[in-house]
């Protein structure tokens, strides 16, 4: 009797387990897609399935969207310079990105595609362009020029366009929002440094999100850390794609007014929100507008909360984020913009 009540309780306890464990199973799915490589990771019995679904939608929408893939809606409209119909999706990103080009005075502008090729930064080649080639690159830079009615997109002579200062947070929310459909509660994406949450961790704490250090980024050592439920934190940094000429750094974010890596004094911005794609073009817009137009920019508009670092070493957070960072880099000083 005693054995059988012993046997029926281990059988219990390994249910139990097997229970508790595949409830917290952790899910993990690697791509190599958009140029970078990521990492999915989702928890729970309906994780394995909900990741397959956003890898699919993931390499959908670099299907959509690479310029350098000649059959994508976005290399065709580079080629004929018009699109009818446009995908949903592509419909979406060209009514965030013309928004954000007009709310950031030009600071994020699609059609500066043209002059980041110049630099090299599309391939692995990188130079250093001509002056006089920029100043004409320069003139179809205008993504008010680009006309759109929500059905037909066309764009002027000679413009070409790119959303690679989107792509990668459209692509983190949309997977986001797939997991959720398929039951996923709690989930880790990153894409490449643009990191999308869903829900919280297992235990019901935040995810903790390190943001590298600008200044020493060979380390791989960590800036600050953030804490975050079911949002998006999206980092453009100086550091991420870059060459040195002659003793100077040049990046891959440029200024679409002069056509030259924008120098803001900014060196690193995370945009923390609820809209990963939104997060990922103001990573972009701000780093351009440096640090008092991008504070500026938040108290306008709002939406979202943010991280600027800058060269001398002062670390700007917006004041929805005063709880959730926390600095951990040396020689760094914070401040709380209000
Ligand atoms: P990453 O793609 O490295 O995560 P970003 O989101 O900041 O970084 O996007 C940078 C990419 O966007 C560049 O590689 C370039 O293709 C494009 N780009 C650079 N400057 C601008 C700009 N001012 N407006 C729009 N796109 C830009
Ligand atoms: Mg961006």
């Amino acid at each position: 009797m005693r054995k059988r009540a012993a046997a029926l309780s281990l059988l219990f306890c390994l249910l139990l387990t097997a229970g508790c464990s595949r409830q917290e199973e952790a899910h993990s799915e690697y791509l190599l897609a958009m140029d970078t490589v990521m990492t999915l990771t989702a928890y729970g019995e309906s994780g394995e399935a909900g990741l397959d679904a956003a890898a699919d939608i993931i390499r959908d929408l670099e299907g959509l969207l690479s310029v350098t893939d000649e059959a994508s809606a976005v290399a065709e409209l580079n080629r004929t310079g018009e699109l009818e119909p446009v995908d949903n999706d592509l419909a979406a990103l060209l009514d965030l990105a013309l928004e954000l080009g007009e709310r950031t005075g030009g600071a994020l502008d699609i059609t500066v595609y043209p002059v980041v090729k110049a630099w090299g930064f599309t391939g692995d080649r990188y130079q250093v362009p001509d002056g006089e080639e920029l100043a004409e690159l320069l003139e179809r830079v205008d993504w008010s020029a680009i006309s759109w009615d929500g059905q037909r997109v066309e764009l002027p002579e000679g413009a070409q366009v790119d959303f690679g200062a989107l792509a990668k947070g459209y692509a983190g929310a949309l997977s986001a929002q797939t997991l959720r459909e398929a039951g996923v509660t709690s989930a880790l994406l990153d894409l490449g440094g643009n990191i999308q949450t869903v829900g919280s961790k297992l235990d019901g704490s935040p995810w903790r999100i390190g943001i590298r250090d600008p200044r020493d980024p060979e380390s791989g050592s960590y800036l600050g850390e953030l804490e975050l439920v079911d949002q998006a934190a999206v980092t453009s940094g100086g550091y991420q794609r870059y060459f040195e000429e002659d003793g100077e750094t040049y990046w891959h974010i440029i200024d679409p007014a002069t056509g030259y890596p924008a120098r803001s004094g900014l060196i690193s911005v995370t945009v923390v929100g609820d809209d990963g794609a939104l997060c990922d073009g103001l990573s972009t817009a701000l780093f351009v507008l440096g640090r008092e137009a991008a504070l500026d920019y938040w108290r306008t508009w709002g939406g979202f909360e943010a991280v600027l670092v800058e060269e001398d070493g002062t670390v700007t957070v917006t004041a929805g984020l005063a709880d959730a960072f926390t600095l951990t880099g040396e020689d760094y000083t914070l401040s709380v913009a209000e």
